[in-house]
């Protein structure tokens, strides 16, 4: 009989849990709400928002002077928050608490002259605030390469260096960059940015995964975190990253005797539920674990 570990802890972030209800509360006040960019990456909380009237604008100037915006858990970069109030946008900002920590900290070094250094995807939402705060000279390194390109080109060797991290990377990535850095000799601060729960996260699938015989990861395609996970367990073995429940072939998982069931930051515990729910209709033992 398959066993299924289930991560008891699973479920949404504080970040966005805050972020689904503010905008929840909002659109059970009005009809005119919409987020700036997707709320959560997970295409069946977006959907059931949508049915909510919670609608999606990718751009800012997609936002009518009637709308009122929702700021997700990413942040945004200060330009785009003074485009709102230039243009009298009505806006609630639920950007994480953690990730206005960030842009408080970036604003406190710059000020006090360092250089930024963000490790994480210069595509990712939230790095695009951080480097809007961090000014044009700041750089994104997302790689132990492109950390070793970078310590090569850098000429300023008396400039100090501070060095966060996406708060979703993985901690290996930010310390081998760190590493790399210090090796070269250059000045730097590291503060570790990453966040506790992905990091807890992390912690529980990498105990799990290597005792299992294979991986069930649940999240969005497009979401950071979830992403992190499937190369954790890809490490240790077999890995099956699903959106939801309807992805699962309930008979390919009950091959293996012992399978780890985790989820990213933003996917609801429902999700998984409904994975474990079909497991065991089919026999498998699920644990809580
Ligand atoms: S993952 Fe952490 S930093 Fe990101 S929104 Fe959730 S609580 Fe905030």
């Amino acid at each position: 009989m398959t066993r299924v570990l289930f991560d008891r802890r699973a479920g949404f972030c504080a970040g966005v849990k805050k972020a689904i209800r503010g905008a929840r509360d909002e659109a059970g006040k009005r009809s005119n709400v919409v987020s700036y960019g997707e709320l959560i990456h997970n295409p069946r909380v977006i959907k059931s928002l949508a049915e909510e009237g919670i609608r999606v604008k990718y751009n800012l100037e997609e936002i009518a002077g009637h709308e009122i915006v929702i700021v997700r858990a990413h942040g945004i970069p200060p330009h785009e928050e003074e485009w709102l109030k230039k243009n009298q946008r009505e806006y609630l900002d639920l950007t994480c608490r953690r990730v206005k920590e960030i842009h408080r900290t970036i604003i406190r070094h710059r000020e006090a002259g360092y250089f930024i250094v963000i490790v994480g995807n210069p595509d990712h939402p939230e790095v695009r605030g951080h480097l809007g705060y961090a000014g044009e000279s700041a750089r994104v390194i997302d790689s132990v390469k492109n950390a070793h390109e970078f310590s090569a080109s850098f000429k300023n060797p008396k400039t100090r260096l501070l060095v966060l991290a996406q708060t979703t990377i993985s901690p290996e990535l930010y310390d081998r960059v760190v590493a790399v850095l210090k090796e070269q000799q250059l000045q730097i601060s590291s503060i570790n940015t990453l966040c506790p729960f992905v990091l807890k996260r992390q912690d529980w699938l990498r105990r799990f995964s290597l005792l299992a015989d294979a991986s069930i990861i649940i999240g969005g395609r497009n979401s950071s975190n979830t992403g992190k996970l499937f190369d954790i367990a890809a490490k240790n073995g077999p890995v099956f990253w699903l959106t939801g429940a309807q992805e699962l072939e309930a008979e390919l998982i009950l091959q293996y005797p012992l399978v780890a069931l985790t989820a990213g930051a933003s996917t609801p515990v429902e999700e998984l539920t409904e994975v474990a729910d079909i497991l065991a209709a089919h026999g498998a033992l699920i644990e809580p674990a």
